[in-house]
């Protein structure tokens, strides 16, 4: 395929027509602009993120709206200014981009850029068969990995490195046991990149299944009283944080990804006593995370695609792909 025929093309796009409502268009295909790569998208993953996008809590600038930011697809069509020798490689799509100029951005911290462009959210989305992106941030995946896998694996990378970031930013003494509050599919990824970071993941989770689903994984059980020097709390949910404040030792770091709009009970005695270090982790920072997780990959493929549903949605179910989020046990996916 050259750039021209696919700017003349058209391609399925999944939309956001209303609140609530998502249907499968046919949109004009784009061309890769200067500076971009143009994606034959072969996997979008969903989280709860695309949730609140369909049902409107996430309101998005325009409508209609094309949804979706974990995934990625093979490189057809290069823009001006990138290799060539780009095309046909099968790249996962880093959909939060910096503005690249403000404090934040200059210091490496692309996560607190305050004009950060995330695509599906603020810019339109990757559940769509062919999608122009920058070159820098599409990361071509590791050679060796079997193209089948390559394809598919794309749709469970972004979560994965968001909690990537975590560990790096939480810094666990190496080796040691970290507690792992909540065993949703942030939680599941962490306890995974624990594993494969040598730290002992431990994880306290009230629903049976997906804690089973951790233990099986090589996570353990907490047994209440242990004392973590870290915590992670990925649940978001106000109950779980009383097990994640006490479970946090003296002087010990409780690391937040999970989040939750209303207030959340703190009793800043027993922080301040305890000289407890509580944070916010957000993504990940451009473009070191994805650099470093892509390096790893190979050896942890095989244990994402098995967090994922064995088979895809095709683009036209994507309502019931949405529909499938809240009551599955893998990571819902898409094949545009
Ligand atoms: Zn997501
Ligand atoms: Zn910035």
């Amino acid at each position: 395929m050259t750039t021209t025929s696919a700017a003349t093309a058209t391609t399925v796009a999944v939309r956001l027509t209303a609140p609530g409502r998502l249907d499968p268009t046919p949109v004009a295909a784009p061309g890769p602009g200067p500076g971009e790569v143009l994606v034959r998208v072969t996997a979008v993953g969903l989280c709860g993120t695309d949730l609140a996008v369909r049902s409107g809590a996430r309101p998005v600038p325009e409508l209609p709206w094309t949804v979706g930011h974990e995934g990625g697809g093979r490189v057809v069509a290069v823009g001006a200014g990138v290799d060539p020798g780009r095309v046909g490689e099968v790249v996962v799509v880093e959909p939060n981009i910096g503005c690249g100029r403000c404090r934040f951005c200059t210091a490496g911290r692309t996560s607190a850029c305050p004009d950060r462009r995330s695509l599906g959210v603020s810019v339109p989305g990757l559940l769509t068969g062919l999608v122009a992106v920058p070159g820098g941030h599409a990361h071509a995946l590791p050679a060796g990995l079997d193209p089948a896998t390559a394809e598919r694996v794309v749709a469970c990378v972004e979560p994965w490195v968001v909690t990537r970031a975590a560990v790096r930013r939480a810094a666990p003494e190496p080796g040691s046991r970290c507690l792992v509050v909540g065993a949703g599919s942030q939680g599941t990824l962490l306890c995974l990149t624990l594993l494969a970071a040598g730290y002992v993941p431990v994880v306290a989770e009230p629903h049976e299944g997906r804690r089973r689903r951790a233990l099986r994984l090589g996570a353990e059980e907490l047994v209440p009283g242990e004392v973590f020097g870290t915590v992670f709390e990925t649940s978001g949910a106000p109950a779980a944080w009383p097990t994640a404040t006490a479970a946090v030792d003296r002087a010990g770091t409780l690391l937040l990804i999970g989040q939750h709009d209303g207030p959340s009970p703190v009793n800043t005695h027993d922080l301040v006593q305890r000289q407890v270090t509580v944070t916010g982790s957000l993504i990940y920072d451009h473009p070191y995370d994805f650099t470093a997780a892509l390096a790893d990959l190979p050896a942890v493929a095989d244990a994402l695609v098995g967090l994922m549903e064995p088979e895809p949605f095709g683009i036209e179910r994507a309502a019931a792909a949405f529909d499938a989020v809240a009551g599955a046990d893998r990571k819902v996916w898409l094949t545009p």
